[in-house]
């Protein structure tokens, strides 16, 4: 028997949530995210991050890291607004309605403190990748009054509830909810399909996606769909879902061919096929 308390959403569900520009609408109201991604070591996180805002409909993407990865996220993508972070402070990024961090981020002393500082803002966060393993050590963290989204895969799930990786894979539905209840998040658990999950709402499971999807920095575009949905007043459990099937869709359109069958994408191939995924 199907369990009703694990629904999929349908297309035009998605096409329902999705925000759109109206006449009345400016890049502001639209809605405003704040990234902080990459480090010195890793930049591709902080482009696909943001390549996944822009081409997903943000109004407007803030882009704060170090050096490296701000240098590299204003060569490919010039709509940003960029700030050199120099020491773990958030206040000179400007406003911002939504906030991503983690993809690519480290988790030395400063990365920490950059979560942390972030989390102590009043609003939307979803963290990812680096930004979940900072949380696997210090879940305090996540005391807050707005909105948490947490979107780890299998390993980062095992480190956030200290349950080894293979009993999570074996029953991720109940480990999501366990996650939801321990964390006070909403959480979305990455995978061959994708679960999320929200106190008292039942589970939305995603299957749009292709198995051509497991490979580098794919997560990475997709926080920064989930926190442009954020940014635009879904609420965290519907940006979160919307998210993950607009993903699985862009994904599918960029593997496929004119012959209709599969093959490889890159994860930037991703966020540029967002914008017809949207379309139809
Ligand atoms: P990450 O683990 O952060 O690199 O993100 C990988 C992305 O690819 C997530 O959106 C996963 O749900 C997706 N993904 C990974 N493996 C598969 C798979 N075998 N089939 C479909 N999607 C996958
Ligand atoms: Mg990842």
């Amino acid at each position: 028997l199907p369990d009703p308390d694990v629904v999929s959403l349908t297309d035009e569900d998605v096409a329902d949530l999705l925000p759109r520009p109206g006449a009345e609408s400016d890049k502001y109201r639209r809605g405003v995210i704040g990234i902080i991604a990459g480090s010195e070591r890793f930049t591709g996180a902080a482009v696909l991050s943001v390549g996944g805002a822009v081409r997903a409909g943000a109004g407007l993407v803030r882009f704060a890291g170090a050096k490296a990865a701000v240098g590299q996220v204003r060569a490919h993508w010039p709509e940003a607004i960029t700030t050199v972070l120099d020491g773990p402070s958030v206040a000179d990024v400007g406003r911002v309605q939504a906030w991503v961090i983690g993809p690519g981020l480290g988790t030395g002393e400063e990365a920490r403190e950059l979560v942390r500082a972030v989390l102590a803002t009043d609003v939307p966060v979803l963290v990812d990748a680096d930004g979940l393993t900072v949380l696997a050590g210090d879940r305090s963290m996540l005391r807050r009054s707005a909105p948490t989204v947490l979107t780890p895969h299998a390993g980062e799930l095992s480190r956030l509830l200290d349950v080894p990786r293979d009993r999570i894979e074996a029953a991720r539905i109940a480990h999501v909810r366990r996650a939801v209840t321990e964390l006070g998040a909403i959480v979305l658990l990455k995978g061959s399909t994708t679960v999320v999950a929200q106190e008292d709402r039942p589970v939305r499971v995603n299957a749009t996606g292709t198995s051509w999807l497991a490979t580098g920095g794919t997560g990475d575009v997709l926080s920064g769909i989930g926190g442009t949905l954020l940014s635009a007043g879904l609420s965290g459990y519907d940006a979160a879902s919307c998210a993950a099937h607009l993903h699985g869709l862009a994904a599918r359109l960029a593997s496929t061919g004119n012959s209709g069958g599969q093959g490889p994408i890159a994860a930037m191939d991703v966020a540029r096929a967002l914008p017809q995924v949207i379309q139809s």
